[in-house]
Parts: structure tokens; sequence; C-alpha cells
């Protein structure tokens, strides 16, 4: 058997080795440059590589061809291999077959990361042997060669799912949808939604799906669609008699007519999103039969992910907070939402067609000021020039930092919260969540 592998990223390699211990015959190719330390692995394991290139000859003869996410499905030769009817698949569509692990695959616009490593805290801290994987960290398809684990976290974008075709997880996650990543869907927001809802076409009555009832989309999709999950909902205005909600400032979660109770106050991770998040995670725990003394720690210790409205300093009284995460209106939204005090608002970026109409209530109650920090800030500045009293324009965040500083007083949060891509200013999120970090430390 041929495996074929595109990309020579972490999945991509971890897919090739998963794959010649497999008894493969494996190939990878990228079209890029393939990192130096990756080619030292192909190269310690024999396994034979390309890069800069696509050899059609030695592709095209594939019988099973893992598709690496950044890959999109445009590329002329992976439409070559369709139109040859060679499977092309994501490496959890390959990996899972080998290993008898359970999964919780968890998807969703915003809060993936986020709530994949809350649940991963909360079983971890109860003594399970699982394992972290999917967007995050060392490839699911390596830790499967290794073999170490009971059950894995899996982060699962969509485009992981758009290339599955028999995998499911035991427990689904979906945090919720909100437009994103829409030139890969032919800019049609249904096409991103049903590839979301992927995670639970395999699923069986044997499975859970656990979802955000609050959400537009995922509750349509749900009215019109069928799972044969069983459906587990969280919500922040709702109750159930099966699901997780918030009620009088308590999150409960009844799962399998056990209930769960934990004021909200208790939860270390802040913002209404967060309990969403915590909801989720919680819903999880409880299905893997968690105690409830276990979750009810996890839950107040658990400090929240780098980049993710995290909080990095208070000087002089002003707080100054790290959302670069945010790459959307809906992820700034929440930002916004959680914010008690006059805020200094740090936004711009690569817009990727955002409505900022959708955060003007909540600007007018609590923004004192923008600082925009993008190469074309024209859209905000319509949005909000008449709404903020105060709109600097700066071109590096060093700038933007020392002009909130300048702004802010006493009592004041310092937000960054860009809702907008990071690549026309900084290399990604990260390197823009960072460099803000750096500016605030040498005020
Ligand atoms: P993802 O992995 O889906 O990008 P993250 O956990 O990295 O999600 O969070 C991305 C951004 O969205 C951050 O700004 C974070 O504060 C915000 N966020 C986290 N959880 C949610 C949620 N449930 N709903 C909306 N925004 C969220």
């Amino acid at each position: 058997m041929r495996l074929v592998v595109l990309g020579g990223g972490e999945s991509g390699v971890g897919t090739a080795i998963l794959g010649k211990e497999k008894g493969y015959d494996v190939f990878v190719s990228d079209f890029g440059k393939i990192k130096e330390n990756y080619k030292e692995v192909l190269i310690n394991k024999g396994i034979e590589w390309e890069d800069e290139k696509h050899t059609e000859s030695l592709i095209l003869n594939a019988d099973v061809v893992m598709k690496s996410p950044g890959i999109p499905e445009k590329a002329a030769i992976v439409k070559k291999l369709v139109e040859k009817g060679i499977a092309v698949i994501s490496e959890i569509e390959f990996a899972a077959p080998f290993t008898k692990a359970i999964t919780i695959g968890i998807t969703g616009s915003n809060g993936k990361t986020t709530t994949t490593m809350l649940t991963y805290h909360l079983l971890k801290s109860a003594g399970l042997n699982v394992g972290l994987a999917g967007n995050i960290g060392k490839s699911f398809a390596e830790q499967v060669a290794e073999d170490k684990y009971d059950s894995y976290v899996l982060e699962l974008s969509s485009f992981q799912l758009d290339g599955i075709i028999n995998y499911k997880p035991h427990i689904a996650i979906i945090t919720n949808i909100s437009p994103d990543h829409l030139d890969r869907y032919d800019y049609k927001y249904e096409n991103y939604i049903d590839s979301k809802f992927r995670i639970t076409m395999n699923q069986t009555e044997e499975d859970y799906l656990i979802y955000d009832a609050d959400d537009e989309a995922i509750s349509e999709w749900l009215q019109k669609n069928k799972t044969r999950a069983k459906l587990i909902p969280f919500s922040l205005t709702k109750t159930f008699s099966e699901g997780a909600f918030i009620k009088n400032n308590t999150m409960e979660a009844i799962i399998n007519q056990e209930e769960f109770q934990m004021e909200t106050a208790a939860i270390a991770l802040e913002g209404k999103h967060n309990f969403k998040n915590a909801m989720a995670a919680t819903s999880v725990a409880k299905l893997m039969q968690i105690r409830k003394a276990t979750i009810r720690e996890s839950l107040s210790n658990f400090q929240g992910v780098e980049h993710r409205l995290e909080k990095v300093l208070k000087i002089q009284n002003v707080q100054y907070i790290n959302d670069s995460k945010a790459t959307n209106v809906n992820a700034t939204f929440f930002a916004l939402d959680s914010m008690n005090t006059p805020t200094v608002w740090i936004v711009g970026g690569v817009d990727k067609g955002n409505d900022y109409n959708e955060l003007m209530a909540l600007v007018r109650e609590k923004v004192k000021a923008i600082i925009c920090l993008g190469v074309d800030n024209r859209k905000i500045i319509d949005a909000f020039g008449n709404v903020v009293d105060v709109m600097v324009e700066v071109n590096t965040m060093t700038e933007a930092v020392r002009m909130a500083q300048h702004i802010s007083e006493k009592g004041d949060t310092v937000l960054l919260s860009p809702a907008c891509a990071s690549f026309d200013l900084f290399e990604n999120y990260e390197d823009r969540g960072r460099q803000f970090k750096d500016a605030v430390h040498n005020l």
C-alpha cells in the first residue's frame, strides 16, 4: 500500500511515521520548504520525501493520500488526485483506526483551544491516561504510533473534518459557529457550517454531541438535520433536564441524571464565553465519570491559555490584557463583553469581512478610546469614529502600548483584542501577542 503525505509539517511527518510503522510504502511531498527538524526525522526513519515541488509520478500512484490541513482542496495536485478517484483524507482519519483509545473531538469557530486545554486538564487531573492532540502540540498520528494513551482530547479544525470518512469521536463538542475561513468554503457560510457538523456524521447512539444551544447556526442545523448521537446542550440562558446551564450565578451540569453544581465566581476563567467553555468541558468530565471534587478543583485552578484574554500586568492601576488570538468579531465580542471597567481598545489588522456593527452596543458602553493597529484602518474608523471620543492610528505595537498608557487612567483596562488576522504587521497572532506583552513590560 502506498501512502502519500502532502505537507511535511507536524501532522504530515506524524502520519508518515505512523504509516511507515504500519508497513506502508510512504512518500512525503511538500510544495514549500520542509523545516530542518522535520527533514531530520524523515531521514532518520528512512522515509522518502521531497520539498519545493510535487512530482506527479510519485504522487498519483498512491493508494491513499493524507493532505495536511493547510493545503486547500483547490490545490492543483489535490484536484488531480480527486479526479483519479484516490482517497484524500486527513491525519485524524488515517490515524484513528490504529488506536483503541477513545477520542473527544472539539471543534467550533472560537474556543476550541481553550475548551480542549481545559478538558484535558480536567481529565488529566483526575488521573486518566489521556493525550492531547489535534491542532495542539505533537501530532495525533505520532502519538498513536507510540501507543501511550487510553483516550485523547483532540482539537479539530474544519479542515481536518473535511478529510474524514469514517472517523467518529466518542464525545464531540461544537463550541459555537460564526463565519470564518469562508475563502476555503466558496464564500458560502452553509458549507462551513456543514463542515463543522461532520464531527457528528459517523457518531452512533452510544456517542455524545455537546453543543452551544444559544448558537443560531447550531440550533438551525440541528432542526433541519439528524445525528444519532445523544445530544447534550449547554446554555447561558436556558435550562435543561440533561445538559449544562447557568442559573443564579451557579453553573449546573446534569448528565445521566447526576447533578454537578459550582458557583461561577469560583471558576478561574473569566467571561461568559469561558463559562460556555467550562460547561462543555464539565459535560465531558461528567460523561467520563470524573469525581465532583476533582472537577471543582480543576475548574478553579485552570489559568487559561496564552493570548486568550490573558492578564499581563497591572501598571498604575491599569490592567493590560492580551487577547491577540481574537482574530474575528465574535471572539472580540466576548472580550469586550467581559470588560468591567472603561476600556482602551487596541484593534485592527487584516479584516476577513468583519461586520463591526455587532460590536456597536458594547463599544458604546465600555470603550473610551480606540487605538487602530493595522495597515488599513478605514472600516474601523468608519464604524466607530463617531462613537468614541478618542481614536488614533499607530503602526507598531510599541506605539500602540505607549499611546494606551498615555490615554488610560487609574481603574481602566487596556485590551488588545484585534478582531482581525495579524499578517499585515506581524508574523502571526503569537508574535503580535508577545510584542504586546514585551511592550507592556517595557513601560
Ligand atoms: P480557537 O482555538 O477556536 O481559535 P481559542 O480558545 O484559541 O479558540 O480562542 C480564540 C479567541 O476566542 C480568543 O480571543 C478567546 O478569548 C475567544 N473565545 C474563547 N472561547 C470562546 C467562546 N466560547 N466564544 C467566543 N469566543 C471565545
